[in-house]
C-alpha cells in the first residue's frame, strides 16, 4: 500500500515538473498570406497589420529566395534554406532520372517525403519535445509522421478562412502537455486576386481587406481565451507581386523552330532542355536573341539566386525580366494580370515580415530580410538548436527579439 502511494506521489511529482516545463515554452503562430507584397501595407487597408507594424517588430519588406514561387519559398521560410538546397525547386518539376513528377496540385506528390531535402521546423521543434501543428503549409501533409506537424489539415482552397482561425484557436486549448507551441496558418488570397486582377485593382484591396480582418478575428479570439499576450505571431508572406501583360511575351519555342527542344514551366522561368548534340548551337541563339531575358547554362547562373547545385534543375535556363513571359507554343502563363517568380532582389517580389509578442522588440522597423533567416529566428525563440547545414542566420535577424 505505502509503495503504491509513494508511486502515485512520483508519478504526480514528474506530471507536475512536466506541465511546468511545458508551460515556460513560448508560443508561436506563423501566417502566411500568400502573394502579400511588401508595399500593401502602405494603402491604409490594413488596420490590424497596422497595429503590429507599430506595437511590434516590422522591416521593410521580405526578400524571398529564387526563384519567387510559392512552394519553394515555404520550404526556404520553413527549412532556413536555399531552394536548391531543401529541393522544391519549383511548383512542378520533374526528377528526370525516375521520370517522377512533382505538383503542387497532387496530393499524393506532395506528400511523398522524397521531394524534401530540408527539415521543416516543426520536425526540429518535434525533436526537442516541442508539440506543433499547421493550418496548412506546403510539406505539412507528409506522408512520413515524424516529418510532419503533430497536428495538421489537408489543403483544401476552398476552407473558410474563419474556419482556419477557429481551428487554430482551438489546438491552442487543448490540455497544455498536448497542446502546440509552434502553429502555421495560410491563406491565399492575395495572391489569386493579384494574378487574377493585378496588382492595383479593387479585388486585390478587397483581399487585403479580408486577410486584414482575418488577424483582426484571430486577435478577437486570443483575447477571448486569455492568450492574446502569450502568443508570438508572426506574419510573413512568401513573395510578392507584378503586372505583366500580353504584350510582353516572348515565345521562346517560335525562336528555336527545328532544334527539337522541350520546354518545361513558363512565365518569368522557363527551362529548355536541348539534344545534347545541339546545346551549344542553342545556348548561343538564345544568348544573341536576348532581349527582355537572359539565359544561363546552369553552373553560370549568378551566385545570389543559389539556384544551380540541385540535380534537378535544368542545364539551360531563362530568366525573364521583370513583367515579362517566356511561353512555348504548348503552356502559357501570361493570360493572368499578375505573377512571381522573378528576380528575388527585385523590390516588386519582396513580401512582408512583421511579429509582436512577448519574445518581440516594440515598435522597432528593420530593413529587408531574408526568408531564410527566419527558420534560425524560431529556434532563437524556443531555446532550440538550428540544424547544421541551413543557409539561414539568426545574427541577421535575432535583434527583432528581446
Ligand atoms: P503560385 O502558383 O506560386 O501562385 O501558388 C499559389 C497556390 O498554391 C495557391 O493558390 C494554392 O492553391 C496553392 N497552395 C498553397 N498552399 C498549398 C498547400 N499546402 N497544398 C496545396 N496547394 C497549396
Ligand atoms: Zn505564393
Ligand atoms: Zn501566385
Amino acid at each position: 500500500m505505502k509503495n503504491k502511494i509513494r508511486i502515485t506521489l512520483i508519478c504526480f511529482f514528474f506530471f507536475v515538473i512536466s506541465v511546468f516545463a511545458q508551460s515556460q515554452k513560448p508560443y508561436v503562430i506563423l501566417i502566411s498570406l500568400d502573394g502579400f507584397r511588401w508595399d500593401y501595407l502602405n494603402r491604409g487597408l490594413s488596420p490590424n497589420l497596422e497595429f503590429i507594424r507599430q506595437n511590434g517588430v516590422s522591416a521593410l519588406s521580405l526578400r524571398p529566395s529564387f526563384p519567387s514561387k510559392t512552394f519553394p519559398n515555404h520550404q526556404s521560410i520553413i527549412t532556413g534554406m536555399y531552394i536548391e538546397n531543401h529541393g522544391i525547386i519549383a511548383n512542378t518539376f520533374r526528377d528526370e532520372f525516375s521520370n517522377e513528377l512533382y505538383r503542387m496540385g497532387d496530393t499524393s506528390a506532395v506528400r511523398n517525403s522524397r521531394w524534401y531535402l530540408g527539415e521543416a521546423f516543426w520536425e526540429t521543434a518535434e525533436r526537442n519535445g516541442i508539440t506543433t501543428a499547421s493550418y496548412f503549409w506546403p510539406g505539412s501533409e507528409m506522408n512520413l509522421s515524424y516529418r510532419r506537424p503533430t497536428y495538421y489539415e489537408n489543403y483544401e482552397h476552398n476552407r473558410p478562412y474563419e474556419k482556419r482561425v477557429e481551428g487554430v484557436v482551438n489546438w491552442l486549448t487543448i490540455p497544455i502537455e498536448k497542446r502546440p507551441r509552434f502553429i502555421t496558418l495560410y491563406f491565399d488570397d492575395t495572391d489569386t486576386q493579384g494574378h487574377r486582377y493585378g496588382t492595383d485593382s479593387p479585388e486585390v484591396n478587397m483581399a487585403i481587406k479580408r486577410v486584414d480582418g482575418m488577424l483582426g478575428l484571430l486577435f478577437t479570439k486570443l483575447d477571448e481565451i486569455k492568450m492574446r499576450d502569450s502568443v508570438n505571431i508572426i506574419v510573413v508572406s512568401d513573395h510578392g507581386m507584378t503586372d505583366i501583360s500580353d504584350e510582353r511575351v516572348i515565345n521562346i519555342e517560335n525562336l528555336l523552330k527545328g532544334f527539337n527542344c522541350k520546354f518545361y514551366d513558363s512565365g518569368p522561368l522557363m527551362t529548355v532542355d536541348a539534344p545534347k548534340e545541339k546545346f551549344e548551337e542553342v545556348y548561343q541563339l538564345l544568348k544573341k536573341s536576348e532581349n527582355h531575358f537572359k539565359v544561363y547554362k546552369k553552373s553560370e547562373m549568378p551566385e545570389y539566386f543559389h539556384y544551380k547545385n540541385h540535380p534537378f534543375i535544368g542545364e539551360l535556363l531563362l530568366v525573364a525580366d521583370m513583367g515579362w513571359s517566356l511561353i512555348s507554343n504548348r503552356r502559357s502563363e501570361y493570360d493572368s494580370k499578375g505573377n512571381h517568380g522573378y528576380d528575388n532582389n527585385h523590390l516588386d517580389m519582396h513580401g512582408i515580415f512583421l511579429a509582436i509578442g512577448p519574445n518581440f522588440k516594440s515598435g522597432y522597423r528593420t530593413g529587408t530580410v531574408w526568408n531564410i533567416d527566419i527558420y534560425p529566428l524560431l529556434c532563437k525563440i524556443f531555446n532550440i538548436s538550428p540544424r547544421s547545414n541551413i543557409d539561414g542566420k539568426a545574427e541577421r535577424i535575432e535583434f527583432l527579439l528581446k
